[in-house]
């Protein structure tokens, strides 16, 4: 069983606690410094077994996450959930609230908790006093939700751990980037940290770094893999046996979401806004979107990556459309670039994707056109 499965098959979805969280940016240092236990409903599309109560609220033309995460708070123990959390992302997100309310109408109330990130870059309007508006209101009802008041040293407390957790993390990428780890273990763990308790997580983490064995003596084709989720666990496998070497990740639930984040602070809204402003860039936090070519190009440098490879979410149009401009800047790095469409029900197919990685492999092995091997 797969640690992402183990931890699913420990939630108690009706624990009063328990917080849902879409999507992949959500206070949760937050959440955990008022006890609240945070998951957040994403990666789920191997472990939801059918999408049929999403698709009774949701176009077909809607991503795989969004069926996935609606489909666990509509069916199965996660309709049991009380509390979900949301806040502006794509188009999908904004409008998903208030369809999982009439989804749930005669099943259990769901209490929906939000906050608003305004979308703003330098220069242009003011946004930070709106900003702090939204988290004292957010802590407001959980000051009632907790029966507890805001505690500084309980905030500063879930930094750090979480902060642990993001250190641990940043480590066992340094060790899949050498190869001392595979993608797969390390996606999984990595994944399972999104349902578990953070603390549980630094322990899983620091199991894992403890099998990191030597550095394999020669590396293959070093490639960035990025996207919003990482591949499916058989294609992990499938890039893993290909000998690619995973040297960056520009993958929203794993890199994006760990590689920067302020020191601990004890005014909650200024630690957010530290953290947003400093952001990974990810096109779902729109205001980064101006930062993100430069962002990817200079990680694929850091990485001496000879290839970029997109895993993209089916209908996600958010990183798609990025995707022509962004390979075209790449390519004039001299990197070669692979897309690959991930749906619920396969995509492309298992066999043809792992067919693709596969010549990928072999092409990025051979040397660039003009060389002479
Ligand atoms: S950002 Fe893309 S993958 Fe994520 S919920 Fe929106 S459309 Fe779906």
């Amino acid at each position: 069983m797969s640690q992402l499965a183990r931890a699913l098959a420990g939630l108690d979805w009706a624990d009063p606690r328990l917080i849902g969280c879409l999507p992949l940016y959500p206070p949760r240092e937050l959440f955990h410094g008022f006890g609240l236990k945070p998951v957040v409903l994403w990666g789920l599309a191997e472990h939801v077994p059918a999408l049929d109560k999403a698709a009774a609220h949701l176009q077909s033309y809607v991503c795989a996450v969004a069926q996935c995460a609606s489909q666990a708070v509509l069916a199965g123990p996660g309709a049991r959930l009380g509390r979900l959390f949301f806040y502006n992302a794509c188009d999908t997100i904004r409008n998903l609230p208030e369809i999982l309310l009439q989804g749930r109408a005669g099943g259990k109330p769901l209490e929906l908790l939000r906050w608003h990130l305004p979308q703003t870059t330098a220069g242009q309007a003011e946004a930070t006093d709106y900003f702090r508006g939204q988290a004292a209101a957010l802590i407001g009802r959980l000051e009632q939700i907790s029966q507890a008041r805001f505690s500084p040293e309980a905030f500063m407390g879930s930094c750090r751990l979480y902060d642990q957790a993001r250190q641990l993390l940043t480590q066992a990428q340094a060790a899949l980037a050498l190869g001392r780890l595979c993608l797969a273990d390390f996606a999984d763990v990595a994944m399972a940290g999104w349902f578990l308790p953070v603390e549980e997580h630094i322990t899983l983490l620091d199991e894992l770094l403890a099998t990191a064995g030597p550095p394999p003596p020669a590396s293959g084709p070093r490639v960035v893999l990025s996207g919003i989720l990482p591949p499916p666990a058989d294609l992990c496998r499938v890039l893993d046996e290909a000998g690619l070497r995973v040297t960056g990740l520009d993958v929203a639930a794993l890199g994006r979401s760990y590689a920067r984040r302020p020191a601990p602070m004890a005014d909650a809204a200024d630690y957010y806004l530290a953290l947003f402003a400093g952001h990974a860039p990810c096109p779902t936090l729109l205001a980064s979107a101006g930062r993100r070519f430069d962002h990817v190009v200079e990680l694929c440098r850091r990485s001496q990556a000879d290839g970029f490879i997109f895993v993209g979410e089916k209908f996600c149009e958010y990183e798609w459309f990025d995707m022509p401009l962004l390979f075209e800047r790449l390519r004039g790095e001299g990197l070669r670039c692979l897309a690959l469409e991930i749906a619920p029900g396969g995509g492309d197919g298992a066999a043809a994707l792992a067919n693709r990685v596969q010549a990928f492999a072999e092409m990025l092995a051979q040397p660039p056109a003009g060389e002479k091997s």
